[in-house]
Formats: structure tokens, C-alpha cells, sequence
């Protein structure tokens, strides 16, 4: 079944509220085995809100309305609905009587426009609201389901959750089942062009790649009767997957990030780690440390961002920075021995590089990082051009270190 979502409030359309209604409903709705080809955000203007509703009515069996249930004026989408459906606003006794609790609970006055937040189109369900006051409502009128919601998130996503779920599920009898691949050190171009052949053949499972900073996420969708069903449609596809892009998989778990998965590579493998940042001011560190059970593995992480604590902390020799300056491939590979020394780590890893805005030189532009990953007396050092605001490049980096990292404790534990 096809669902279309409206979201009504100039607040929306002018930026004020962040349509974060629309993101929930739509991930739940794809959840819920239904498709959604198109979303409106409209404001809070009577023809135009009639407009899109039937619009939507024509193109799809269901839609979800949030926003302009509530007491005032410019609260439309009840009228609206209504009088597109030819239905009467009638009163509802229980949703009044709820009202006036809500209201002598508070100890407040009930003016008469809240009387207003009562009326519901004739033969609608009332979905009760936990939260507020609005209920919200579900209309069944002659081809279109129509389920409208009240705007405030707190509202509903409890109403959503266990009111109109229910609805769905009897509507739509097939299940979506997703896995997602997660990809290191490949490009997202040269990914597609890995699976092009897949992504041109694909209908159900569909493979969605999306982009995060330094990773590839894939993502496989089967739809089908039963989830099993689902589950056999997508796990051929995702062992392809894994074959096409072997060690560069990190994981197919949607719980395990990147610098989690390094963490349980080297606690499996009983290995100590060390970093040492310039650039990335600890933002490695910081995302390591943030995986739980870090402290079996992650021993030290120093911050040497002036060339004097990378001589003092670390031991780099001054003609290495003189000579070489303290972006450069060879500071990496110091940095890199000196923490490792320092700490007596078995892994360890350096960042150090450009971030920008100012500091750049032709030869050393911004957004160039160098990374050196010592391990059993091998290091390995690369070299980056990252492009993007000073976040973005510090982002960028601690992947790629973070990436570098995992590639070498494979390849020595491959020996
Ligand atoms: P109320 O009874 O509170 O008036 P309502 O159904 O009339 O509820 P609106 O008046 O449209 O809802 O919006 C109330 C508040 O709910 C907004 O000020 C905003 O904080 C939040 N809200 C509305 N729509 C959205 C949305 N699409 N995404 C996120 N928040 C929203």
C-alpha cells in the first residue's frame, strides 16, 4: 500500500520547526512495509491544506496528517478533512469529558475554543491522546485511509506507536527486512561502480548506498509475506556483498560503528592501542573511548599539537620537523614510534595534518593529513587530501585513521 504524509504548519514551511514529525513517520511507515512516494509540508491555509489532501487522496491509500489539531483559529486539518469528506464535525462526549479533566487537573480556565479540539468527523475513530489534549483521529472514507495526528512529537509518536500501528499492520500484510553492510576505505563512487550490476538488476531486495564521511553503508531491502521470506531475498545478496568488498566490510551489525568494530578487533586479538593526535585534537581518542569495554584495549591517547610536545611527549627529532615540517609524512611515522615507545602498545597511531582555514601552503595545502600505524615494527604511512570545512577535515581524518588502523592489525594478523 502507498502512504503520503502531510505535515501542516507555516511554522514548518518557514523554518522555524525542523520537520522531524516527517523523518519518524516516514522510517516507520517504511518499517511497516509501506511505500511513500511523496511528503508535503503545507501551511496553515485552508485551500491549500484542502488542495493537498486531495492531491494525496489520488495518489495514495493512505495518508498521515500531523500538525493543526489544536484549539485555535489557524488549527485547520480536522475542518479541512472534514469538509473535503463531506462528514459533519460532531461532538465527541468522552474526548470533552477528557478535556475538562485535563483542564481542572491543571487548574486552568477552559476557554471556549478548546471546546473545539472535541469535534470529530462524523463516523471517525477517536485515537486518544496520552499527551494532550488534541486526540488525534482515523477517517476511513470511500478509497483512502486518513489518519490525522497532533504536531507535538510527544504527542505523537506515543499515538503513532500504539494507536496507529495497529491500523497499519491490518492494512499492510507484508514485512520489510533490511540488513546493512558497512564499508571502510571505498570510495562511494568506486562502490557503486563495484555493484552496478546488482543496483540495475534490483527491484525486491533493493540496495540503497549511503554515504557517511570515510564509509559506505549498504543497505538491502526485501519486501514479502512473512519475515523469513523477506530474510531469504536479502541474505544472498548480502553475502554478495561481502564477497564483492571482502575486508573492507567492517560489519553487517546496524549496533557496531567503525572505531567499535577496531575495538573488538584488537580485544579479540588480546592487542594494546596508543594514539598520538595533532590535527584531530583527540577526536580519535574521544571516539574510541566512547566504545564500551575501550579500556581493555585503548592504553594512551596524547594530544601534541605544538612542535615542542611533539619533540617532548613524543621524542620526534627537532631536524625531522625542521626539515620535513610537522605535516609530513616522516613527523607521522615519529609520532607514531614515540607513542608506541612511550606506552609500550602494541598498535599504535598518528594523525597529523592541515585542518584549516588558515595555515596552508601550496605544498601543503589545507586538508592534507598524513596517518602512521605502527605495529610489530612496521609502519605504514598515508597520505590524504581531504576536502570540506576544519570539522569536516578532523571528521575525515580520525575515519581514515581509523580505517588505516584496521588494515594493518588484519594484514599482521594474516602473517
Ligand atoms: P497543539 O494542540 O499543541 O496546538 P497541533 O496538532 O495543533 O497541536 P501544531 O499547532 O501544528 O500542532 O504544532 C504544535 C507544535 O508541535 C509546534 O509548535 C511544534 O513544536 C510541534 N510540531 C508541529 N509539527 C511538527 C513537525 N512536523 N515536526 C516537529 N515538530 C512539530
Amino acid at each position: 500500500m502507498v502512504v503520503e504524509l502531510i505535515s501542516v504548519g507555516t511554522e514548518i514551511l518557514l523554518g522555524n520547526i525542523v520537520n522531524t514529525n516527517a523523518a519518524y513517520l516516514a522510517e516507520k511507515c517504511a518499517e511497516a512495509g509501506l511505500s511513500c512516494y511523496y511528503q508535503t509540508v503545507v501551511g496553515d491555509n485552508m485551500q491549500r491544506l484542502k488542495e493537498s489532501i486531495e492531491l494525496g487522496m489520488s495518489r495514495a491509500d493512505i495518508l498521515i496528517l500531523s500538525g493543526g489539531l489544536g484549539p485555535t483559529q489557524d488549527d485547520l486539518t480536522k475542518e479541512a478533512v472534514a469538509e473535503l469528506l463531506n462528514l459533519r464535525l460532531v461532538m465527541d462526549d468522552d474526548t470533552r469529558e477528557r478535556i475538562q479533566e485535563i483542564f481542572e487537573k491543571r487548574n486552568l480556565e477552559i476557554t471556549v475554543n478548546n471546546w473545539k479540539q472535541a469535534l470529530i468527523p462524523e463516523g471517525a475513530t477517536v485515537l486518544d491522546n496520552a499527551n494532550g489534549t488534541a486526540p488525534g483521529i482515523y477517517v476511513k472514507a470511500e478509497k483512502n485511509h486518513i489518519v490525522l495526528l497532533p504536531g507535538p512529537p510527544n504527542e505523537l509518536i506515543p499515538m503513532f506507536e500504539e494507536k496507529v500501528v495497529p491500523i497499519l499492520k491490518q492494512l499492510e500484510t507484508s514485512v520489510i527486512y533490511s540488513r546493512t553492510v558497512k564499508i571502510c576505505g571505498v570510495g562511494e563512487s568506486k562502490a557503486e561502480t563495484i555493484i552496478m550490476d546488482l543496483m540495475e538488476l534490483q527491484e525486491n531486495p533493493t540496495i540503497a548506498p549511503y554515504a557517511k564521511t570515510g564509509e559506505v553503508h549498504l543497505r538491502v531491502t526485501a519486501k514479502a509475506d512473512s519475515k523469513e521470506e523477506a530474510q531469504k531475498k536479502v541474505s544472498p545478496i548480502v553475502k554478495e556483498l561481502k564477497a564483492r568488498f571482502g575486508d573492507d566490510v567492517y560489519t553487517t551489525d546496524p549496533t557496531v560503528t567503525l572505531e567499535k568494530s577496531v575495538i573488538e578487533l584488537l580485544k579479540k586479538h588480546d592487542l594494546t592501542l596508543a594514539t598520538a593526535e595533532s590535527c584531530t585534537g583527540g577526536l580519535l581518542s574521544a571516539r574510541l573511548i566512547n566504545v564500551e569495554g575501550a579500556s581493555k584495549v585503548f592504553k594512551a591517547g596524547m594530544v601534541t599539537y605544538s612542535n615542542k610536545s611533539k619533540r617532548k611527549i613524543l621524542g620526534v627529532k627537532k631536524p625531522i620537523l625542521t626539515k620535513f615540517g610537522a605535516v609530513s609524512k616522516e613527523t607521522a611515522v615519529s609520532m607514531a614510534k614515540g607513542i608506541l615507545s612511550q606506552t609500550q602498545a602494541d598498535v599504535s597511531v598518528a594523525i597529523t595534518g592541515v585542518a584549516g582555514p588558515d595555515g596552508g601552503t601550496e605544498n601543503k595545502p589545507v586538508g592534507l593529513v598524513y596517518i602512521a600505524c605502527c605495529i610489530d615494527g612496521i609502519t605504514t604511512t598515508n597520505e590524504y587530501q581531504f576536502s570540506g570545512n576544519r570539522s569536516k577535515i578532523r571528521e575525515s581524518s580520525v575515519v581514515a585513521a581509523l580505517t588505516l588502523l584496521r588494515k594493518c592489525v588484519m594484514k599482521e594478523l594474516k602473517k
